[in-house]
This record gives structure tokens, sequence and C-alpha cells, in this order.
């Protein structure tokens, strides 16, 4: 019996051939069970906002969650894959890197998988789970990765492991404990990368905002009607991201962690918790490398030791640390 986060038998098989040619050992889902299908979110509202044009594998069906109305595609785990891992790394990227990728998202979708209802507890197709968008989104190079990785997963300490990656950590990957509260995984506790420096989503990047927009968008932490005066990097954390930040307003300091001011700020704003604030009289400064949480896998990362021959397994040994390719078997 697994984790109360997964509730379904698996069993540890002797060693089979895999399909790339090497071994691996399988974690065997229950014969009970119903092939390993996902199901996302894929338009939701009253009514649906559908995007025109998109199509899917599986089936569409309308379900109703909390006073909206939900489409949802039930889909299998490796189309699901295939939908989903163009929303993070292009096809074109070389080949290693692109399956390695195809090993995270299925990671993820799996560990998210109920066996009880034979779905997914509840995936999303944005960045609230990861993005997807069905048959649109697929490549023919990133198809057949899908392929030659068909069933691999992550696991650590015998349960499949909720994998993440990130845009490019800018030299060091998070402990997840930074970002998200809780014990945190082992497999998430924050590595050295080399690999990323220089590449498209490094940076480094500038962010200028003036104190008036910093104001309304920290309103629920600093009070409505209250002005930002300064704002200052307390503590970083091992990583070399900002722990603590220590924002002045109306005479009083309110400090919050960096992942939240973040948040607040935007992600796509304030690209990383990696970055230097300066004061600009009107206007606060940031200064930072790298995009994204930075907590798994560092994808121009991957990229590059992939470029530098580097295989799929490797990679993922990097970015998680203790953690094993395992072989879904039905
Ligand atoms: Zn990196």
């Amino acid at each position: 019996m697994m984790s109360n986060r997964f509730p379904v038998c698996i069993m540890l098989l002797p060693l089979l051939a895999g399909c790339i040619g090497k071994e691996y050992r399988e974690l065997a889902v229950s014969p009970l069970s119903p092939p390993v299908e996902i199901g996302v979110t894929v338009a939701e509202g009253n009514p649906p906002r559908i995007v025109a044009g998109r199509k899917y594998r599986g089936t569409l069906e309308t379900i109703s969650r909390e006073g909206k109305t939900c489409v949802v595609n039930r889909v299998s785990i490796e189309d699901y894959t295939k939908g989903a891992i163009n929303g993070e790394i292009s096809p074109m990227w070389p080949e290693e890197s692109v399956k390695a990728m195809a090993i995270v998202i299925r990671s993820y979708a799996f560990q998210h998988w109920d066996s009880a209802r034979g779905s997914a507890r509840q995936l999303y197709s944005d960045v609230r789970s990861q993005e997807y968008c069905g048959i649109n989104c697929e490549h023919e190079r990133s198809n057949r990765a899908v392929d030659e990785t068909s069933g691999l997963v992550l696991v650590y300490e015998g349960k499949p492991l909720e994998a993440f990656s990130h845009a490019c950590c800018g030299g060091a990957t998070e402990d997840s404990r930074e970002v998200w509260t809780g014990e945190g995984c082992g497999a998430f506790r924050g590595r050295e990368c080399t690999w990323c420096a220089g590449s498209k989503h490094w940076g480094p990047w500038v962010l200028v905002l003036e104190k008036t927009t910093l104001a309304k968008r920290l309103h629920k932490e600093i009070g409505a009607d209250n002005t930002v005066e300064s704002i200052k990097v307390a503590e970083r954390n091992p990583s070399g991201r900002v722990r603590t930040i220590v924002v002045k307003s109306s005479g009083r300091e309110i400090r919050m962690s960096g992942a939240h001011f973040r948040a607040i700020v935007g992600w796509n704003d304030l690209r990383s918790t990696r970055f230097d604030a300066a004061d600009r009289g009107g206007a606060m400064e940031f200064r930072g490398v790298g995009w994204g949480h930075g907590v798994g896998l560092c994808q121009e990362g991957a990229r590059k030791m992939a470029e530098e021959g580097k295989d799929c397994e490797s990679i993922l040994r990097h970015y998680f640390p203790g953690a094993e390719v395992w072989r879904i078997t039905q």
C-alpha cells in the first residue's frame, strides 16, 4: 500500500527489459485498476471557456465542480504527456533532454493519478498543473521521445515523485522547502547547476516598478492606501535566492518570504527570487537571473547537459538526487 496520497497497490516486480535497451524496476498498477488515464480540466466557467480549434485525444466530458461547469479530457497518460511536453520546452531540443522532460511530465501526472477512480484527482491544463493543449501542441519529435520512454516515471523511496521543473535555475536549483511549506522531499534538496549559464532564460533581467504600482500590488500585505517607501532584501537562502524581504510602508516594516513577494508582484514580471533590489527614488529596480521557482529539473540546464552528451537518466539523476527511474506496468 502506498501513502495516503497514492492509494494504489504497487508491487515490485522482477527486472524486465526496457524499451530503450535498459532494465527498470517496475511499478505494477493493481490488475483491478483500469489503464492509467488522466482527467484534465481543459475548460471551466459558466459557460466554460473553450479554446476554438483545439483538439484532444481520448474523450471529453462535461462535469459540474464547485458551481462551475468544467470540460474534462480523459486521456491516457502517454497521450497526456505528448500534449503537455511542448508547453514546457521545444521539441527541437537535443533528444535526451526531451526524453528527460517526458519522464518529468509523466511522473507529475502519475503522482496525481488516483487508482480508485482511474484518473487524476485534479489536473488543470495551465500552470496550476502543467500546460496542456492536446493534439495541437504535439510534435513528431517529442512524440517519439514520449514513445521511447513509454511508462517510465521517477520514483523516490518507493513512491511516485511529483516531479517539478522550471525554465532556468540561474546557477543552483532550489530546496522545495524554501518555496512551499511542509517537509518537502529529499529529491528536491537543491543542486548546483553550471549548465544553464548564458542560456536564453538566464537573463540577466531587469524589472523597474514604480513604488505606486508596487503599493497597489501589495495592498493586501501593507494595507489599502498605504505607500511603499523602500524594499530591502533581508536574508538569502543557501541557493542564493531571496528568503526574506522587508517592505517599508507608512513607517512600518513588513517581512515576507521571497517566494510570496514574487507571487504578489507577478510570476512573469519578477522572473525568479534570485535578484537584488535597488531604490531608484520613485521606483524600485530589481536585477536578477533565472526564470521560475527553481525546484526540480532546470530545463535550460538539461538542454545543455544533453548537448554535452549526457543521457536522460544522467540528467534526471542530477536534478532529482536519490530518485530512480521505474516503469509503470499494467
Ligand atoms: Zn540551471
